[in-house]
């Protein structure tokens, strides 16, 4: 086997949610790589900058997109934009996801010395938080993936999804984020079968915890800076005793996009810190 990046190079790789710090640094390393990168986003403005920051280190590599990704038909404008500047598209890194306060329960546990306030747990949850939380991480993968994926049917093309640490075991107060993100690990394994015989693999990466927009106010605390009871348990629970940087992500990613990788489908990676792997004792 040939170990270079010959099967990164010019590839055509879609990110959505590239505008976001994780999608940023995957951009970055696919520009690296020698790749073309469509930065598909709904804050525009944030796609279009997170492309002219690649383009001034690789000319002509990156572009910002418009989509939402659970409107089909803003994904198929994009996919036409995209094919009108680098052509067919041969990877999706489906990268939008995310928590949201209003999914979010204020208890970690129901008990007896709560039972006066039962809206502060599962209880009180708002229904529309809810479901726009699991259908952006779950349908917000499975919309992209269909109008992306569909053309690498017979030529080859690879899939990742993001995953998360809540997939294996919930954490507590997102319910939400957890059950849609274990349904990305079983979307990426049947998707991987329904494709492996038209040459698409599917794989995911379940980063550990990196410090990003969503999941700050849980982690730190607003006025201070400093980490929260949570944060605190959460870099306790980690091993390697820090959170993430999302450049340590890149590897995974471009891993799983190359040829290194070609007999690989159906798996999802945990990039953590040892998270996964420790009981707490
Ligand atoms: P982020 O909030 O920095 O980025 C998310 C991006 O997605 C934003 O640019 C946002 O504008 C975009 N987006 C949101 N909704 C969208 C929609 N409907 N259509 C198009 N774009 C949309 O978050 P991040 O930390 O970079 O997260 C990227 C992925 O990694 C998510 O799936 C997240 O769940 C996952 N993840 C993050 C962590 C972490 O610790 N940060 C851990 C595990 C998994």
């Amino acid at each position: 086997m040939k170990i270079s990046n010959e099967s990164i190079k010019d590839k055509v790789c879609v990110i959505t949610g590239g505008g976001g710090v994780i999608g940023k640094s995957f951009s970055a390393g696919l520009a690296e790589a020698g790749a073309k990168i469509a930065i598909v986003d709904y804050n525009k403005a944030n796609g279009d900058a997170a492309a002219a920051k690649i383009n001034e280190r690789f000319p002509a590599s990156a572009i910002g997109v418009y989509a939402n990704v659970l409107d089909k038909n803003s994904l198929i404008e994009a996919k036409k934009h995209i094919h009108d500047q680098f052509g067919k598209i041969d990877v999706l890194i489906n990268g939008a996801g995310g928590n949201a306060p209003t999914a979010t329960t204020q208890l970690e546990f129901l008990s007896n010395d709560n039972l006066n306030d039962l809206s502060k747990g599962f209880f009180g949850l708002d229904l529309e938080g809810f479901r726009s939380v699991f259908d952006l991480n779950f349908l917000g993968t499975v919309l992209p993936t269909m109008v992306f994926a569909e053309e690498m049917a017979g030529r080859g093309g690879v899939v990742i999804n993001i995953s998360s640490m809540n997939s294996y075991r919930p954490l507590t107060k997102i319910p939400a984020y957890s059950a849609a993100k274990a349904s990305i690990n079983n979307l990426t394994e049947w998707l991987a079968v329904h494709f492996a015989k038209v040459n698409i693999r599917v794989n995911a990466i379940a980063p550990g915890f990196f410090l990003t927009d969503q999941n700050r106010f849980l982690l730190t605390d607003k006025e201070t800076g400093k980490l929260t009871a949570r944060g605190e348990r959460i870099i306790s629970n980690t091993p390697m005793g820090r959170f993430g940087e999302p450049d340590e992500l890149i590897g995974t990613l471009l891993y799983l996009i190359s040829d290194l990788s070609k007999f690989v489908t159906g798996v999802v990676i945990p990039v953590d810190g040892g998270f996964n792997a420790y009981s707490g004792v």
